[in-house]
């Protein structure tokens, strides 16, 4: 019988979701199982680095790699599933953009760490001890991995050959994507595995979102009462959906929540955040400065609403010093 391919997962800056995605994929998680080899998933098996490091270059069929890179030991891993793997799949928005670690992109490391480990409310921390990165104890040095300065997606670090987007992807694009792979039928590298349309097209509430917003202003899910039918941009709401690749089957509208975009843009768009403000800021109705903030003021995280999942990629990039 042929040997199987051979498959890694791993986990970088993430929250952990992506892994439990896949463990979401149920029953199908055996039919995975039965067609592949799994080299390596920190999160459920007992494997160790110099296993990896053991195996011939290109002998791993998959690697899924989720989570974006912030740490020197990290990107060793990363680049070492690079030599390794065939195939490199960035598994979910964290690895593709960067996603809610990127927010930290928004400030100095210097700022994060003291916040930390010195002014967070609840610490208590008199010496303002932070961990160092090299420690000798009696006779032996301890080390731990290096903060870099920025977070980056998984492309700005090593080449990747597939995306899978989402936070987490969901058990259907995933299980697609597990299927084209094993059936040799994958598409063009580079390619990111869900249709490269706007959500608003496979989103029920379509039909009800006018082509003239004319937005007065904008408000929170929790200050109306919402609709459950009429599209949620028209209601006043951040919904994310015109500058969001579909692929969900608009999980969020339906469950009655605006979308935060976390399947990304699609392949026209080079800027998620950039593309939601051009095209729906238009549609402001108060056209004096004082009133266009008055509007404005009801997004009170502009960079979190437009960026959430995407800072990484970005055009502005990061806060320097
Ligand atoms: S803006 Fe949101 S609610 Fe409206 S159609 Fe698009 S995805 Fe659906
Ligand atoms: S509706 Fe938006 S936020 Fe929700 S799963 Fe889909 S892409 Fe992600």
């Amino acid at each position: 019988m042929p040997d199987k391919p051979k498959v890694a997962f791993y986990w970088c800056a993430s929250c952990g979701g992506c892994e439990e995605a896949v463990v979401d994929l149920a029953e199908d998680i055996l039919k995975v199982v039965e067609a592949v080899d799994i080299v390596l998933w920190p999160v459920a098996m007992d494997f160790k680095k110099a296993d990896i490091a053991a195996r011939p270059d290109k002998s791993v069929a998959v690697a899924f790699i989720n989570g974006a890179i912030r740490t020197s030991e990290q990107e060793e891993w990363v680049h070492m599933l690079r030599r390794k793997a065939q195939v490199v799949v960035s598994f979910g928005a964290c690895a593709n953009s960067g996603g809610i670690p990127a927010l930290a992109n928004q400030f100095k490391k210097e700022d994060i760490l003291k916040f930390v480990y010195e002014d967070c409310p609840g610490i208590d921390n008199p010496q303002k001890i932070r961990p160092q990165t090299s420690t000798v104890d009696e006779g032996r040095t301890l080390t731990l991995p290096v903060l870099h300065n920025m977070v980056r997606s998984l492309d700005q670090v090593i080449e990747v050959d597939y995306y899978l987007p989402g936070c987490p992807p969901t058990p259907k694009i995933i299980m697609s994507a597990v299927q084209a792979i094993l059936a040799g039928k994958l598409p063009a590298r580079g390619t990111v595995l869900s249709p490269d349309i706007a959500l608003c097209e496979e989103c029920k509430r379509k039909d009800s979102k006018p082509a003239d917003l004319a937005l007065a202003e904008f408000k929170r899910p929790h200050q109306v009462q919402i609709d459950p039918e009429k599209c949620l941009l028209a209601q006043g709401l951040v919904c994310m959906g015109p500058a969001t690749r579909s692929g969900c089957e608009a999980l969020c509208p339906s469950g009655n929540m605006p979308c935060t975009g976390c399947f990304g843009p699609t392949s026209r768009v080079k800027d998620q955040g950039a593309k939601f403000v051009s095209s729906v800021f238009s549609n402001i109705v108060p056209k004096e400065e004082k009133d266009i903030d008055a509007v404005l003021d009801g997004i009170p995280d502009p960079i979190g609403t437009f960026y959430r999942y995407g800072l990484s990629k970005c055009i502005l990039r990061r806060k320097l010093n």
